[in-house]
């Protein structure tokens, strides 16, 4: 990329060959490594979540389960999972973040399968991927001419490492002022700073508070996660739960726990506690079961 009048010059190759583009409005949507993001020195030292994940062949008895594995060496920072697509079939996966750590999310996920052989015997892996997913907020995601969008401009969940509601929030958000800047004609740095403003007003308190929540998590020991987890497992926090569990508002939930449940106010200590944007309106529940696998338990 270079600049141009009014705008950039893009190179790229498509079918073998050399193109150059002009771009009065770049959108940088290429990923966690974006090298639009770099090339407008808009690239950040956010923490990122690395995994491991696979689709397998597995039996499993109840579909509608899904499993959540949890422990500081077995997934340090954050956890495995095992999500069933049907009876035979589940997306199995492991990740760490926000820690120094010299094993593989490979090796991690293989250490899990062999820690947990009730759960995973005869599994057959068919299809693996992997890569990184960045967390929190980004300084700045527009530039003269130019906006980030999705992982490139970290809109991601920094509970689940989920980037797909963010990404496609974003990328509305972003849609809304590049159409706004081109009919006015003003594609300057200030004119698409509005970009920033919408989707820090929409999902900024959710990152920070979301973030705020895994920094706790790091201090968790195994038993920490074992006590909260039993508590929990109660008929009035499992109804809290149902009632306020919203997939793509995690912090909704945890803030609700936080603020209700001494427990949970006394394992998280310091959480930048701000309510969410939802935190007015009825969540309704979309979650499945859950059963969570602990190191400590085994
Ligand atoms: C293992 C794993 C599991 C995940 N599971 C979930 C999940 O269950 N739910 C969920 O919500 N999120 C999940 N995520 C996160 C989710 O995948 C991402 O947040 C989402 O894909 C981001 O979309 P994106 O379009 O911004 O970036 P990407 O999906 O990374 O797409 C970027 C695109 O840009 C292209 N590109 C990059 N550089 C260049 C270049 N120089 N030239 C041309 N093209 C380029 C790439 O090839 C790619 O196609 C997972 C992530 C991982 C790693």
């Amino acid at each position: 990329m270079s600049t141009s009048r009014g705008g950039y010059r893009v190179a790229a190759i498509s079918n073998n060959k050399n193109l150059t583009m002009e771009a009065r409005l770049v959108i940088g949507a290429d990923g966690t490594y974006s090298k639009v993001a770099r090339w407008l020195k808009l690239d950040s030292n956010n923490p990122r979540a690395i995994m491991y994940a696979a689709e397998a062949q597995l039996k499993r008895e109840n579909a509608d389960i899904v499993d959540v594995f949890l422990g500081r060496r077995l997934a340090p920072g954050w956890f495995g999972w095992l999500i069933p697509l049907n009876k035979n079939t589940c997306r199995v996966g492991i990740c760490y973040a926000l820690v120094k750590e010299k094993r593989s999310p490979k090796e991690l996920f293989e250490r899990m399968v062999n820690k947990f052989p009730d759960v995973f015997r005869g599994i057959q892996i068919m299809r693996c991927t992997g890569g990184a997913v960045s967390l929190g907020q980004m300084p700045k995601i527009y530039g003269p001419h130019a906006m980030l969008v999705g992982d490139a401009a970290c809109q991601t969940k920094p509970i689940s490492g989920g980037g797909i509601y963010p990404g496609l929030r974003g990328a509305q958000l972003c849609a809304k002022i590049a159409v706004q800047a081109l009919k006015e004609d003003d594609l300057s740095e200030k004119g698409l700073a509005r970009y920033q403003n919408l989707w820090e007003r929409e999902m900024g308190r959710e990152i920070l508070c979301g973030m705020s929540y895994r920094e706790n998590f790091l201090n968790f020991s195994d038993e920490d996660m074992d006590l909260l987890i039993r508590l929990l497992d109660k008929p009035k926090w499992l109804k809290t739960i149902l009632q306020y569990g919203d997939i793509d508002y995690p912090s909704f939930l945890a803030n609700r726990l936080f603020v209700l449940n001494p427990v949970v106010r006394g394992l998280f200590k310091r959480i930048c506690h701000t309510p969410s944007p939802l935190a007015n309106s009825v969540v309704s529940p979309r979650g499945s079961g859950v059963s969570f696998g602990s190191e400590a338990e085994t």
